[in-house]
């Protein structure tokens, strides 16, 4: 039987535990989240009848830091994933120094068959569940699959009302006007897109003669595919839920996002341009490309596809989208993949601007936060790669040893209460 996803990130922290030689009490301690709630959410439906959905917000480690992670709305979410997802954060926030733990947040419902009318009163109700354990210094949730500015807008507002003042550093991933930050929405496509160019400048690869294949358009991938262009590499493949397009002469970016920008849903679905066909997003995945961003979902890179894959490097957009099973195929064949945890971490390193802009009640201009945004991006995967080539070990391994270690620090300096 497969492992489930939080058996997955045991096992990466098991890994790592080996490496660094982690005290086994500690290990203990990191091996479980800190806190586990479950709540029941009623929502009154547009048509009258009631449905109670299932809503969680685990809070994995707050030993470096208040919670911080997204909330998810889909038909999939379980304990089990959000759990997983908090520890990933935990390690996320770790890898790139930031003064957070980790949390995730999820409520199983199916937004695709909501009016927004109830995907309000549902937010506004589970945002009142989740209300004893969060906190602008406590766990401060974000934005994840199926969630939106437009949704952290309802919750902010939420706890303003039962605080009876303006709340703004409640969540990150808001809208502007309502105490976000600049260049929050391209974060994660741009962090992508830096770490995309420090690995390719360490295997000395022009980016002219670069070419790239991304999976999966939308706030991630889009962002990745357009910065990259920008950048000089000659994007020849791009899908999402509805199929792929390829040019092996490179796409027409442009072109892309203008169709994008009003099609239905925001999709590629009868997109054309001369010299452009059709393929299918496991065609995308096996394109001859140097890099491939994998920037859709989980398991998408598997022990069956692995020795088909071409790229030489492989940008983690999404979470987990790749096995170990199939890390093990591509570390066999000399493929470079850097992991999740680093790559697409922008995301919170900006919704961390956002906060102590909030906090400060300052707001930052782009320039400062796109420039500390890879400032830190940077060094992490500075930092990461040089262990890497010191411990002959995959950059995932290091940055997990990088990430354990300093949640171990953490542990161990403040001690165990009481
Ligand atoms: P999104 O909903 O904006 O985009 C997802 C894209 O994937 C869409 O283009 C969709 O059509 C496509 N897709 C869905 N199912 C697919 C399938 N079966 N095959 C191919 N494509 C498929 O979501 P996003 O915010 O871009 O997030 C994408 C991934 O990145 C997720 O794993 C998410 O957890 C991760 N991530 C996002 C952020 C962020 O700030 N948005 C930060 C860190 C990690």
């Amino acid at each position: 039987m497969e492992d489930s996803l939080f058996q997955m990130a045991l096992k990466q922290l098991d890994d790592a535990a080996k490496h660094i030689k982690l005290d086994p009490h500690i290990h203990a301690i990191l091996r479980q989240p800190e806190r586990e709630l479950t709540v029941a959410v009623p929502v009154v439906m547009d048509d009258g009848h009631v449905e109670v959905f299932t809503g969680h917000r685990v809070q994995y480690s707050s030993v470096r830091g208040p919670c911080k992670g997204g909330i998810r709305y889909h038909p999939d979410v379980t304990l089990d994933e959000v759990k997983a997802l908090a520890a990933w954060m935990t390690w996320k926030c770790a890898v790139v120094n930031i003064p957070y733990g980790g949390a995730k947040g999820g409520v199983r419902c199916d937004p695709m068959k909501m009016s927004e009318e109830e995907l309000q009163r549902l937010t506004r109700r589970y945002t009142v569940m989740i209300m004893p354990i969060i906190g602008s210094r406590k766990d401060i949730p974000a934005p994840d699959v199926n969630t939106s500015a437009k949704t952290m807008g309802w919750i902010m507002d939420t706890v303003s009302m039962f605080e009876g003042r303006t709340v703004l550093d409640i969540v990150t991933g808001k809208p502007i006007e309502l105490g976000g930050s600049l260049g929050r929405r391209e974060a994660t496509g741009r962090g992508v897109m830096i770490v995309t160019l420090e690995v390719l400048k360490k295997m000395g690869q022009a980016l002219r003669e670069t070419r790239v294949a991304v999976q999966g358009y939308g706030n991630v991938g889009s962002v990745a595919a357009t910065l990259l262009n920008e950048a000089g590499c000659k994007v020849i493949g791009v899908s999402d839920v509805t199929g792929g397009y390829f040019n092996p002469m490179g796409l027409d970016i442009k072109r892309i996002n203008e169709y994008v920008s009003c099609s239905k849903n925001h999709l590629l679905e009868g997109y054309s341009e001369e010299g452009a066909e059709a393929i299918s997003n496991e065609e995308l995945l096996e394109l001859d490309v140097d890099v491939l961003i994998p920037a859709a979902l989980e398991n998408q890179i598997t022990e069956e596809n692995a020795d088909r894959i071409k790229a030489k490097v492989i940008i983690e957009g999404a979470n987990g989208p790749t096995t170990p099973q199939a890390e093990r195929i591509l570390t066999e064949k000399g493929i470079i993949v850097v992991p999740d945890i680093l790559a697409n971490s922008g995301g919170v390193v900006v919704s961390y601007f956002e906060w102590v802009q909030d906090i400060q009640v300052f707001f930052w201009d782009l320039d400062q936060i796109n420039q500390n945004l890879k400032r830190i991006l940077v060094n992490s995967f500075e930092e990461v790669w040089s262990l890497a080539k010191k411990e002959k070990v995959t950059m995932r391994t290091a940055s997990y040893m990088l990430a354990v270690n300093r949640v171990a620090i953490a542990v161990r300096e403040r001690g165990i209460f009481p």
